[in-house]
């Protein structure tokens, strides 16, 4: 029985994942120096295929670290002084200002309703003109809310910088990256790889803020703060020995996804997503958390369950079928589905087929 994992994240590996390790094994990726030759070279392509893949400003930075959540923390020390405001959607908007004032920041918040977007007409009255650092989620994993973007380059103005968590929208989410100073990711999710690795883009201006702050003396981190990340990558390396492994897993499948093509993984996961609402929305047993169709997300898709989620679970588990619990103390109440471009669209009829029989 084939098993296939539709769960939220770490998720089914990327088709071609297994032959690269395979591969990579062989080559003996596992021994190489992070500080040899092919490891600069693997590096800078790297970071020439994501700038390729997600249409990132060639003036921008792309950095490797270590997770998504350590995008967060990063994002706050190097871009904020002061003051960070926060539009929360769920759990991991929470995550991100609970950073910012464990870092001892005046951190301030809009939040969301769970399971429902941020309210526009109050998005629309903020002053943010005494804030350092906007941070935004583009698809919060916990309750399935995507944040329409629009609404964040319209906030833009000039001194404000705008950090994105965009972990569990990529690639599909298509950032308008010249509005956005700080956008980051790992790659267990979207690129169907193992977890361990994490990559922020910093634009020119978080970059100068960075090194604004570290003139003044203040606290942006040690080894992973900007300008040491910037020195680092000037020579196509990390600071310190970074997870060459998964570096040489997503240099395969950047490639395999740009010859696969973008725009068709985006319109497949809209498809996909079309038939996974669709059928929640008509069954009595199964139904969206989230209401508003404008801020469902495409990528990870939150049901209620009448009874306990664990029964619909455990029904799955014994086909082969893994899907996610709800977050936190939804755990119980809701499933999560995965979307990401590892899923087919026969996956996904599999998973609607097994959820009939099951009700
Ligand atoms: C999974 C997730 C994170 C955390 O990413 P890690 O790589 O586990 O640190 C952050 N934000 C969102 C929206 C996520 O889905």
């Amino acid at each position: 029985m084939k098993k296939v994992f539709l769960t939220v994240g770490p998720s089914q590996n990327y088709p071609t994942v297994a032959k690269h390790l395979k591969n990579g094994i062989t080559n003996n990726i596992l021994s190489i120096s992070h500080r040899g030759d092919l490891f600069h070279q693997m590096f800078s392509e790297n970071v020439g295929l994501l700038k390729k893949l997600l249409k990132i400003p060639s003036s921008y930075n792309v950095f490797f670290i270590s997770s998504g959540t350590e995008g967060m923390e990063l994002s706050i020390n190097n871009c904020v002084d002061q003051k960070s405001f926060h539009l929360i959607t769920g759990a991991f908007g929470d995550k991100f200002f609970n950073i910012a004032k464990g870092l001892g920041k005046k951190a301030e918040s809009l939040k969301a309703n769970f399971g429902e977007g941020i309210d526009s007409d109050k998005l629309e009255k903020l002053n943010l003109s005494n804030y350092e650092l906007l941070c935004a989620t583009e698809n919060d994993t916990s309750g399935g809310i995507y944040f329409p973007m629009e609404k964040v380059y319209e906030i833009k103005n000039k001194n404000l910088l705008i950090a994105v968590d965009s972990v569990s929208a990529v690639p599909f989410g298509n950032l308008n990256y010249k509005y956005l100073d700080l956008v980051f990711f790992s790659v267990q999710k979207g690129f169907g790889l193992p977890s361990g690795l994490g990559i922020i883009v910093v634009s020119p201006k978080a970059l100068e803020k960075a090194q604004k702050l570290l003139k003044l003396k203040k606290d942006i981190g040690t080894y992973h703060n900007f300008p040491t990340l910037l020195s680092y990558s000037k020579k196509a390396e990390t600071p310190e020995t970074p997870n060459v492994l998964a570096i040489y897993l997503l240099n395969k499948v950047l490639k395999d996804m740009l010859s696969y093509g973008i725009s068709k993984i985006r319109k497949e996961t809209v498809r996909k997503a079309k038939i996974i609402y669709e059928f929640l929305d008509n069954n009595s047993y199964f139904e969206p958390l989230v209401g508003d169709t404008n801020v469902r997300s495409q990528t990870t898709i939150v049901a209620k369950t009448k009874g306990s989620s664990k029964d619909v679970i455990s029904f799955l588990n014994k086909i082969g079928i893994f899907v996610g619990r709800g977050y936190g103390e939804n755990k119980d109440k809701h499933i999560r589905i995965g979307n990401f471009p590892s899923h087919t669209i026969e996956d996904v009829k599999r998973l609607i087929k097994a959820l009939e029989e099951f009700i």
